[in-house]
């Protein structure tokens, strides 16, 4: 049996203990959440004991990332199970704030990043990475950790996540971490709880057609001839609605020409099976 695993809900209770570790000389790592916790969420959480003594999740379904017409309120949330997950893979404490804790009344106060944040996600999510910035910027302010660790799952974010460390000079070190992944392929994420039966071989499709463009090319394919065709599969697959499949810049997700690439780069896609919207990337 794992010893039990402290939940604090307040910021001064999160800052009370992280300072004692600090004082007692560990360093101290951070993997933020949203719930509804997998086995991507814990291979994090084991980056982050790779990299500090004691290791902070937090779990907060951010409202201000959602819009609306999302799914914030059919989110899955599951705390007892997520702590005692949690407790299993090592973790040291949870950070579960309400929304009152976070967004007190007269919040006004939004971190808004330019450039990474305006193609793919940002154009179809209208105001998502704005709230992910504010949410991540209190987070990491809140809990002060050495290394915090983000999922290339949410490619994307990720590289928000950087942009903003860099330009607000937070003194932390961003580990991104692989992407955890069904026999099938399908990228594990708290939204595969939506998936029907019928709709779950469909979804790991998305990763096939994926790996299938990458291999194109990664063999010198010209990219919009493989960015259409992966559209084209995604439809023929049974995808509702495809938002975007795009080769980009594996840094800061620029716009790439139409012919071969040239440089190290990225391919991210979105698209919809009934009611459930999948993100996958594959690093070409
Ligand atoms: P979420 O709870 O979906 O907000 O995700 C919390 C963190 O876990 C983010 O850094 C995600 O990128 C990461 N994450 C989500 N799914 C996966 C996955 N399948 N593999 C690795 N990391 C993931």
């Amino acid at each position: 049996m794992p010893p039990p695993l402290p939940v604090v809900r307040t910021v001064a209770e999160l800052r009370a203990q992280v300072a004692a570790w600090r004082r007692a000389g560990e360093r101290v790592g951070f993997v933020p959440t949203m719930g509804a916790l997998h086995e991507g969420h814990l291979s994090l959480v084991r980056l982050a004991l790779e990299r500090a003594q004691r290791v902070v999740v937090s779990i907060f379904v951010n409202p201000t990332q959602f819009g609306p017409n999302e799914d914030f309120d059919a989110y899955p949330r599951a705390e007892a199970r997520d702590v005692e997950l949690l407790a299993q893979a090592g973790a040291h404490l949870v950070f579960a704030p309400g929304a009152a804790e976070m967004y007190p009344e007269g919040f006004s106060t939004t971190v808004s990043v330019a450039g990474v944040t305006e193609p793919l996600d940002g154009a179809a999510r209208p105001g998502h990475f704005t709230g992910v910035a504010t949410v991540v910027t209190k987070l990491l302010l809140q809990c002060g950790p050495d290394v915090a660790v983000f999922g290339e799952k949410d490619y994307q974010q990720l590289q928000v996540i950087r942009r903003l460390v860099r330009d607000l000079d937070i003194p932390v070190e961003i580990v991104g971490g692989p992407t955890a992944r069904a026999q099938d392929g399908l990228a594990l994420s708290s939204r595969n709880a939506y998936l029907s039966a019928q709709e779950r071989p469909v979804a790991g499709q998305l990763n096939a057609i994926l790996r299938t463009a990458a291999g194109r090319l990664r063999s010198g394919e010209p990219v919009a001839a493989v960015e259409a065709d992966a559209v084209r599969a995604l439809t023929e697959a049974g995808f509702r609605k495809v938002d975007y499949v795009e080769v980009r810049a594996a840094g800061d997700l620029a716009r790439l020409g139409p012919g071969p690439i040239e440089a190290p780069a990225r391919i991210l896609a979105a698209a919809h099976i009934g009611r459930t919207r999948l993100i996958d990337n594959l690093a070409v």
